[in-house]
């Protein structure tokens, strides 16, 4: 059975990604921040809950600790938003910040602390669950700051250890999920989160290492950086 990690489980995307990975036949393990909350309502022996803040250095090594088997899927996707549609004079120092280390590093963090339990001989993907919103080219209408840059901060972070970790047999994928209906996606979005994750899961089928650092978004479509 193949080992899988999701991180930002009990609710959301995350949720979603823990739900159709164990209908397809993993382990999963998932992390959830301070609540287990919709982990609690899942009863299959294959999921391992534990908490999971991915701005503690010292809660990420404690995760990593309980993982027995070697990981063949980290789904980086815990993430957060910065009150989107404040202007360039209310950025915030603090709130910007945080939002880098979460969004940013969190996903960096969770790559060191399993990265010898991910080099083995089969390959092992890694999921960065990034946004359109970090795409440079993309951006024609400003606003969210913080969050934007915290994801091309994401991508070019996966895109320069990618090439490090090609000797370890591990290949990346920056992910964007769509404008999905979640918390953060928000009640008009037009995608649903269980066609974000399916079309997200296909992607991670055609994922090798000669693809390593795709920018792709759930239904295949490559994006510009
Ligand atoms: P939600 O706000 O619904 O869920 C976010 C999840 O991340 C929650 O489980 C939350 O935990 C967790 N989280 C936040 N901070 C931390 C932390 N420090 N450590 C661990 N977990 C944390 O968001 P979505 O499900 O919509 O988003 C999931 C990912 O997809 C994010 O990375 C987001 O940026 C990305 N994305 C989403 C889009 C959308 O339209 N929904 C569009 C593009 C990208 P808690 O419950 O404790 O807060």
């Amino acid at each position: 059975m193949p080992t899988a990690v999701v991180t930002g489980a009990n609710r959301g995307l995350g949720n979603e990604w823990v739900t159709q990975l164990l209908e397809d036949g993993w382990r999963v393990y998932a992390g959830y921040r301070s609540e287990p909350g919709k982990l609690t309502h899942i009863t299959d022996k294959s999921l391992i809950i534990h908490q999971l803040d991915v701005q503690s250095n010292e809660s990420v090594t404690s995760f990593s600790q309980i993982i027995e088997e070697d990981v063949d899927l980290l789904i980086n996707n815990a993430g957060v938003g910065d009150g989107r549609w404040s202007n360039l004079q209310e950025i915030d120092d603090k709130l910007s910040l945080e939002v880098l280390d979460v969004n940013a590093l969190g996903p960096v963090r969770m790559v060191q602390a399993l990265y010898d339990k991910m080099s083995h001989d089969s390959l092992t993907k890694v999921a960065m669950v990034s946004s359109l919103m970090g795409s440079v080219e993309d951006c024609q209408s400003g606003r969210s700051y913080a969050y934007r840059a915290s994801k091309s901060a994401l991508n070019m972070f996966t895109t320069a250890m990618k090439n490090e970790a090609l000797g370890r047999n591990i290949t990346f994928v920056i992910l964007h999920p769509g404008w999905v209906k979640t918390d953060m996606g928000g009640s008009n979005a037009p995608v649903l989160m269980s066609e974000s994750v399916k079309g997200m899961m296909e992607i991670l089928q055609s994922q090798t290492l000669d693809n390593s650092g795709r920018f792709i978004q759930f239904d295949g479509k490559i994006l510009p950086w």
